[in-house]
């Protein structure tokens, strides 16, 4: 299956509750309960009521006055206001980043538990090597056991050293000897797990800012990146645990996973509107290959299934 492919299935969910409303616009003038059954959809996947107000008032305006709008006219107009939406937080991919960034690069991976951080770490990691670069993991979620021997299965499945300590040490300390073995062995990236208990306990954000004074210290610059992880099935609650990390430690890049697995994707169009930070990364799937960078054009052409010639 190519990405793209991967991209439209991940998104089959998503784009089955905004299709069924575009397609009772086939050979009907689109009026008010049409227009409003659309506003619902688009609710209902999840894009936000500001990026949904801003899609409808943009479709009222560009259908008032037409007598046959097409359900593929309708579509048209939304994929143009969605990309524009989109476009705005299509930053550099992981790839540029560390191509163009300093040796080694490092890379803060938060998040809440459960939402794919060690996942997409050893995706990321898998994608480098196969790429030819030298990546270093780091096990610095220490306050649970199972994620650093789950953090080790991953290095030794994907074949890179993983840099960790006993449970239960202190996440700077393990941190600072990753950043510490990447300059000794000139790795060119390293990817650092964090612990992810729940958000809202103000001690996970010390701790995670004291992680990272602790690798600017050893590395002046770095974390060149705070990646922040974050679960699309959640919903609107991924915003407000963005808003939270981004306060703690000034997130720089995100990646959303889980997209298969929800009606609700229009939580990208979300995040773009609210949030206007880099959407890196999207997971479309627990596969290596369905993590994919995030590309504002093909997200629409999938959400929208491919261009049809109804009218
Ligand atoms: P962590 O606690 O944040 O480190 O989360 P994990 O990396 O352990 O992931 C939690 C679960 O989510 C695992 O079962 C992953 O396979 C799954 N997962 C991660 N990313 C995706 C994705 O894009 N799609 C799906 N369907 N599952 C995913």
């Amino acid at each position: 299956m190519g990405w793209f492919q991967r991209l439209s299935e991940g998104l089959g969910r998503t784009r089955h509750v905004v299709q069924q409303s575009l397609d009772r616009f086939l050979g009907r003038a689109p009026d008010e309960e049409l227009l409003e059954e659309l506003e619902a959809a688009l609710l209902a996947a999840d894009l936000g009521a500001n990026a949904v107000d801003r899609l409808m008032r943009q479709v009222r305006e560009e259908t008032r006055g037409v007598d046959a709008q097409t359900s593929e006219g309708i579509q048209n107009v939304l994929s143009r206001s969605l990309y524009s939406i989109l476009k705005t937080v299509a930053g550099p991919t992981i790839d540029q980043l560390v191509t163009e960034g300093p040796k080694p690069f490092v890379t803060l991976v938060v998040g809440v538990n459960g939402v794919g951080k060690t996942t997409t770490i050893a995706k990321i990691a898998q994608r480098m090597m196969q790429a030819g670069r030298r990546p270093l993991l780091v096990a610095g979620d220490t306050f649970r056991a199972a994620a650093i021997d789950q953090l080790q299965v991953w290095g030794d499945r994907v074949g890179v050293e993983v840099i960790r300590q006993r449970h239960g040490a202190d996440p700077a300390a393990v941190a600072f000897d990753g950043v510490v073995a990447a300059k000794a062995r000139m790795v060119d990236v390293v990817l650092i797990d964090t612990a992810g208990r729940l958000h809202t306990k103000s001690n996970l954000m010390d701790e995670l800012r004291k992680v990272k004074r602790v690798i600017a210290q050893e590395l002046p610059g770095a974390p060149h990146e705070v990646l922040l992880v974050l679960d699309a099935t959640v919903g609107q609650n991924a915003l407000a645990q963005a808003r939270q990390f981004h306060e703690a430690v000034g997130v720089t890049g995100l990646a959303l996973t889980k997209l298969d697995g929800t009606a609700r994707g229009g939580i990208v169009v979300a995040i773009a509107e609210e949030l206007k930070l880099p959407l890196r990364l999207i997971g479309v799937g627990e596969g290596a290959d369905d993590l994919q960078d995030f590309n504002a054009e093909a997200f629409v052409a999938a959400l929208f299934g491919q261009p049809t010639s109804r009218s």
